[in-house]
């Protein structure tokens, strides 16, 4: 159950206070990409998730985005972000470490941000990073999904 329990929740990446992460020492963000930034099935990332990504670069966070997916299928992203890892393998540890790497981060310095209990919160915690699940922006999917949904919205009763 540990390794499955993010550090905090929030009801959106939007709603996070980032400059109590700053105040904590976080310094880099690691952040999904799919229904956390940009909701399944649009094709961009709403306005306020903008401002929210504006708002942690003046204040000097780095932003670093994570996907899963095999090709960068998600929108020009680029002048709001540090860098962003496509091919993630989240929850393998490989890449939350190599990213820590790259930026130079300790583990305490970074925190993931994702909507997905069993990729973003267990890859990070595996690895003792800060954790946000957020709530996905939009429900999706075909039976194997809905039961993915329903498991997570359970735990997310627990945290
Ligand atoms: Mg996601």
């Amino acid at each position: 159950m540990r390794l499955i329990t993010p550090t905090q929740t929030a009801s959106s990446l939007e709603s996070i206070d980032l400059c109590s992460l700053k105040s904590r020492g976080i310094k880099l963000l690691l952040l999904d990409i799919d229904n956390t930034i940009i909701p399944r099935g649009d094709k961009e990332a709403p306005a306020e998730i903008i401002n929210w990504l504006i708002e942690a670069k003046q204040i000097d966070l780095k932003i670093c985005l994570m996907s899963n997916n095999t090709k960068k299928r998600f929108p020009d992203l680029d002048k709001y972000v540090d860098d962003y890892a496509i091919f993630s393998r989240k929850p393998f540890k490989i890449n939350y470490k190599r990213l820590l790497r790259k930026f130079e981060m300790k583990e305490k310095e970074t925190v993931m941000i994702g909507d997905q209990i069993f990729t973003d919160i267990l890859g990070a915690n595996r690895l003792g990073l800060h954790t946000i699940l957020v709530r996905r922006q939009r429900n999706y999917g075909k039976f194997t999904r809905k039961i993915l949904h329903w498991f997570e919205d359970k735990l997310w009763e627990k945290f």
